[in-house]
């Protein structure tokens, strides 16, 4: 219980944050719009110029995973309907991680879809407090390698808590030119303003940082895409996207290089907030 309310805490700080000078620019960038379009298999993107939305189609209906910022949600909408689809056959609706940024327009998306969510029980409490975001009713709770499957299509969670308590990596299958692809849709596990040493964001929150990028680098990927565009170079792969030509966001790779990436950030995070610590 104390977990629940340490990270709803800095929810609150982070809803804090979203609203001073700086944060403001980084939020009008962030959603900016950008064109809906086919990614890969059953996938279609249908978030913002900066916040990665997606949409998996399938004859018994769609998942939406991820939903932007608050102000995102008639965006994502119109994307949805731009692309041919309907708002009301999304089924099932899923959320890497329960910050402002990617749950912010939840709430809106259920309201008009009339779909379930399905969350970790790490975030849901984040979700069920709308301390920096609307509140939404989390209709079904995850557990660690638990299977969505819809309409031929199975998703797999992967509890990668550190970033936020119930931080989850979706995993899906999808077929391409007679073979299998490991399609990675990453949480995220950058330390932003949480606390891993002292007073902690969290109790446990440094081992599992520590647990979650070991598990990491077990999954297979071969398509990485991720909450926040630029973890993936999306707009260059857009450019470089070509009818008959190999598809750019098809890149094996790329995400454990993201990952090797991400963990000297957080070393280096570590090293500072322990000189931090033992300078007081
Ligand atoms: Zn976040």
């Amino acid at each position: 219980m104390s977990r629940i309310l340490f990270a709803i805490g800095a929810a609150a700080v982070l809803a804090g944050a979203a609203y001073s000078q700086p944060m403001s620019a980084r939020r009008i960038a962030w959603n900016k719009p950008f064109p809906p379009f086919h990614l890969a298999g059953p996938i279609y993107y249908v978030g913002s110029a900066g916040l990665g939305c997606y949409l998996i189609h399938t004859q018994a209906g769609d998942i939406l995973l991820d939903a932007g910022l608050p102000e995102m949600a008639p965006q994502v909408e119109a994307n949805i309907a731009k692309l041919g689809f309907r708002i009301t056959d999304v089924r099932i609706l899923l959320n890497t991680h329960a910050h402002f940024d990617h749950a912010g327009g939840l709430a809106a998306l259920k309201r008009k879809s009339g779909a379930k969510l399905y969350a970790s029980p790490g975030d849901a409490a984040l979700l069920r407090a709308g301390t920096a975001f609307p509140a939404v009713k989390v209709d079904h709770l995850i557990r660690d390698g638990e299977q969505v499957s819809l309409g031929g299509v199975t998703m797999t969670a992967h509890l990668t808590p550190g970033h936020t308590p119930g931080c989850t990596t979706w995993t899906m299958p999808i077929p391409e030119g007679g073979r299998t692809l490991n399609v990675l849709f990453f949480c995220s596990i950058s330390v932003a303003d949480n606390r891993l040493v002292g007073h902690t964001t969290y109790p446990g929150i440094l081992a599992d940082y520590e647990r979650s990028f070991a598990l990491l680098k077990t999954l297979p990927c071969d398509i990485f895409l991720a909450p926040h565009t630029e973890f993936f170079d999306m707009k260059e792969k857009v450019a470089r996207m070509k009818p008959g030509a190999p598809n750019p966001f098809i890149e094996p790779g790329e995400f454990q290089r993201f990952l090797a990436g991400a963990q000297r950030d957080f070393e280096e995070r570590l090293a500072q907030q322990k000189a931090e610590l033992s300078r007081r």
